[in-house]
């Protein structure tokens, strides 16, 4: 996809890191096993596709907002890498200190010297990827950490200075109880945890997790009525715990919630580097080549790595942005009607007032709003602005 020279204004950055250690049986991102090797010509290819991005556009008036490096496991980067990353974008890319920068970390992966480390380089923010403090849940994921060492990584993050952690947990996964729910989301309070995602485990034909459950090797999930257990208790105990509900599967103290996460799902421009990472600029959308070898291929012809990419109708862009705007819980009506040049009535009127009437959104002058009713049925919502 051929696109114009783009001008940056605020906007985000993503880096998306596609090696791990082990697979998940549930994943369905892009990535492949970690070697140190692959990282390291990995990372040659992306300052290559640095370089070829600054070449490319626009980035004098460019204010960066938030960086996410994620993945994949970012945390394998090593830390120099880490600093040589953001201190590249020091120079050319709008970065500026105490921005919001993350780094999604696997527990085992950093040490408290490393995070001490990462913490001095610019990274202010660290993702956890801990799933269940229960140890008997994790094999049937391929997890390579324990419990123990999701502990030690959030008492090293912890005792490195960081004061804005968070945690992904999931549930409705092969042999989980209630019970084992209500203990990891109790121990995300005890820990004094300051952001936490949580998510139900969606199983995929083709996964590795559904052969395993199809071949009787995994307990199958609990029912669907005590899945609806777990995510009502997470509702209803995070918020009660101080933890705000700001997204379909975000809660966070105040002033911890992710600017990232926000700017990615109200429509706002962001940059990706790395194979499958997505971008958008306006009404520009699209994602680098997920092949590998032609992510490298593409840096070392000086080209840059992107794969497909659309441009985006008026009409287009308000779907998308109602729709991910609604991730968020809410949508500014005036919001999305600006970036995306269309009317919301226009366009949707009769849609939302149908969907006001079954009780799955509730209109302000300003603002639409999933209800509670609108919480379950997220998905379909998202769809009857996309379809
Ligand atoms: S660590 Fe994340 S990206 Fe890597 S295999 Fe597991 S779920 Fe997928």
């Amino acid at each position: 996809m051929a696109l114009p020279p783009l001008a940056w204004n605020h906007y985000s950055l993503y880096l998306h890191v596609p090696f791990c250690r082990a697979i998940c049986t549930f994943c369905t991102f892009e990535r492949t096993q970690y070697s140190k090797s692959s990282m390291d010509a990995f990372f040659d290819a992306l300052l290559d596709e640095v370089d070829l991005r600054e070449q490319s556009d626009d980035f004098t008036q460019a204010t960066l907002d938030s960086i996410y490096l994620g993945g994949g496991t970012a945390s394998l980067l090593s830390n120099e890498q880490i600093s040589q990353f953001l201190g590249r974008l020091r120079s050319g890319f709008g970065l500026h200190d105490d921005i919001e920068c993350t780094l999604e970390c696997e527990p085992g992966t950093k040490r408290e010297d490393d995070f001490r480390e990462v913490r001095d380089a610019g990274v202010n923010r660290v993702s956890i990827g801990v799933q269940s403090f229960s140890d008997q849940l994790l094999p049937a994921l391929n997890r390579r950490h324990t419990v123990a060492t999701s502990y030690r990584t959030i008492e090293a993050a912890h005792n490195a200075g960081f004061s804005n952690i968070h945690i992904d947990l999931m549930y409705g996964l092969p042999n989980q109880t209630l019970a084992d729910w209500k203990f990891s989301v109790n121990e995300a309070i005890r820990l004094g945890i300051q952001h936490v995602s949580v998510y139900r485990l969606i199983i995929f034909q083709d996964e590795l997790l559904a052969r395993k459950l199809g071949q009787g090797e995994l307990q199958p999930p609990a029912d669907a009525g005590t899945i609806e257990e777990m995510r009502r208790y997470a509702l209803e105990t995070l918020p009660a715990n101080g933890l705000r509900q700001y997204s379909l599967t975000e809660f966070a103290k105040p002033g911890n919630e992710c600017i990232y996460v926000q700017r990615n799902w109200d429509g706002s421009d962001y940059l990706g580097f790395g194979p499958a990472a997505y971008s958008r600029h306006a009404h520009h959308l699209w994602e680098n080549t997920v092949f590998h070898h032609r992510y490298h291929e593409l840096t070392d012809d000086h080209r840059l790595p992107v794969g497909k990419g659309i441009t985006m109708t008026p009409h287009e862009c308000l779907a998308r942005d109602v729709a991910m705007g609604l991730c968020l819980l809410s949508v500014d009506i005036a919001h999305v009607e600006r970036q995306s040049g269309a009317s919301l009535d226009e366009i949707f009127g009769r849609k939302i007032a149908q969907l006001v009437d079954d009780g799955l959104l509730r209109r302000t002058r300003d603002r639409i709003y999933l209800t509670d009713e609108g919480l379950l049925y997220a998905t379909y919502i998202m769809k009857r602005f996309t379809a």
